[in-house]
């Protein structure tokens, strides 16, 4: 996909902190981390978000989940959020379907902080 920038990352055309690469998936990290550990998984295919997803996508998706959770161990990470941002009303700003990777808080007042919908109404 032309002027797609992650497309451009996939291809080597512009830089990034490349953590892992196979043929199907590159993981590098967040230019603007939300967090102490903040890593995004893609697919090198374009595909524009998981609403552009058909049913030849399942083995792309499956490999991304996976290589976070490998990408997650390596780090040494306690506990980690995986996130698809979709659409601009779900703060999706990169049309190149990712994976955020976010974790490496260990400090209680974060994690205190972190929503948990479904305690907070019981
Ligand atoms: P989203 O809001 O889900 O579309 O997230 C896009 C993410 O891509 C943001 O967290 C950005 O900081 C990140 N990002 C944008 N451009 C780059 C880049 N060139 N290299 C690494 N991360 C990027
Ligand atoms: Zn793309």
């Amino acid at each position: 996909m032309k002027d797609c920038i992650f497309c451009k990352i996939a291809k080597k055309e512009i830089p990034a902190k490349v953590i892992f690469e196979d043929s199907t998936v590159m993981v590098f990290e967040d230019i603007r981390p939300s967090a102490p550990v903040h890593i995004l998984v893609i697919p090198k295919e374009h595909i524009q978000s998981i609403a552009h997803l058909e049913g030849n996508h399942k083995g792309i998706i499956s490999e991304m989940i996976f290589t976070a959770k490998k990408i997650a161990l390596e780090k040494n990470l306690a506990g980690y959020k995986l996130v698809f941002n979709v659409g601009r009303e779900g703060g999706q700003v990169v049309d190149h379907l990712h994976l955020h990777l976010l974790g490496g808080w260990n400090n209680k007042e974060d994690i205190d902080k972190m929503p948990h919908p479904d305690l907070d109404n019981k």
